[in-house]
């Protein structure tokens, strides 16, 4: 929104530079579907916020990205906008099964997520499948869901763990896309084994996406295990206020 930089109090401690650096970085500028270009215009996004011109290209590119930055900053799209353009691209259908998962550590989360990727996809016209895979929701439901084929989930990660164990028919093995969403909370809620089992079961070769809002030793230890962090890019961005 355009409320905090028309505040004149604000802008006297921001450097003038960056901001016309940053002000140069709308979505219209990016190498996008006209089906996502759609969708962006219809949900009133046009400026990238600083994590996302600091991610999206680099996801774009088919980079891997470990990024923090702190709640509210826009970290969503930059990762859900790129998981859209490489199945779209990659013209991915239910009979590919999963081609994208995000994990994120609450049930509610998961559902802003998944709110997000509706929107995407709903106003884009695109032909994604997409489905929540959550911790007390109907596990039979998800099961006969899953085998039909979800092409971009969005999972907390016991129940994920529990289905690409168990629910035969389920396909993944064509995933292009992992995204750990909050990856200091997943941390903190005690779902660290379950993580690294996932992350043991999915493919190996795919584009690795871990976003924080603070950037730990815990948070870099995890990114190790599932990024390879010579060729990842690193976003970090600082609180400003
Ligand atoms: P985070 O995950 O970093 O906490 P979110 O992805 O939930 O942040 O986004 C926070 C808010 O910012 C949401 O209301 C979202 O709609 C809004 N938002 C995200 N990207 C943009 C953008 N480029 N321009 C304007 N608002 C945006
Ligand atoms: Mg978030």
């Amino acid at each position: 929104s355009s409320s905090s930089s028309s505040d004149p109090e604000k802008q006297e401690t921001k450097k003038p530079k960056k901001d016309n650096f940053f002000a140069m970085d709308t979505f219209a500028s990016l190498p996008l579907s006209e089906n996502t270009q759609t969708a962006l215009s219809a949900m009133g996004f046009t400026q990238m916020t600083h994590v996302q011109a600091m991610s999206i290209p680099a996801l774009l590119s088919g980079k891997d990205v470990v990024g923090a930055a702190k709640t509210g900053s826009g970290k969503t799209l930059a990762f859900l906008l790129p998981i859209v353009e490489l199945l779209h691209n990659a013209k991915f259908g239910s009979r590919n099964g999963t081609g994208a998962i995000v994990i994120s550590p609450t049930r509610e989360l998961a559902m802003q997520i998944y709110g997000v990727c509706k929107d995407l996809c709903t106003n884009g016209k695109h032909n994604q499948t997409y489905g929540l895979i959550i911790g007390g929701a109907n596990r039979k439901t998800e099961a006969e869901r899953l085998v039909k084929g979800v092409n971009i989930i969005i999972a907390t990660p016991g129940r994920l763990l529990d289905h690409l164990q168990n629910t035969k028919g389920f396909v993944f093995r064509n995933l292009l896309a992992f995204v750990m969403d909050e990856a200091d909370r997943i941390l903190e809620q005690g779902f660290e084994d379950d993580l690294r089992s996932i992350i043991k079961i999915l493919p190996k070769q795919r584009q690795t996406m871990l976003f924080s809002a603070t950037q730990t030793k815990r948070v870099e230890d995890l990114a190790r295990t599932a990024i390879d962090v010579k060729s990842a890019v690193y976003v970090e961005v600082p609180n400003e206020t």
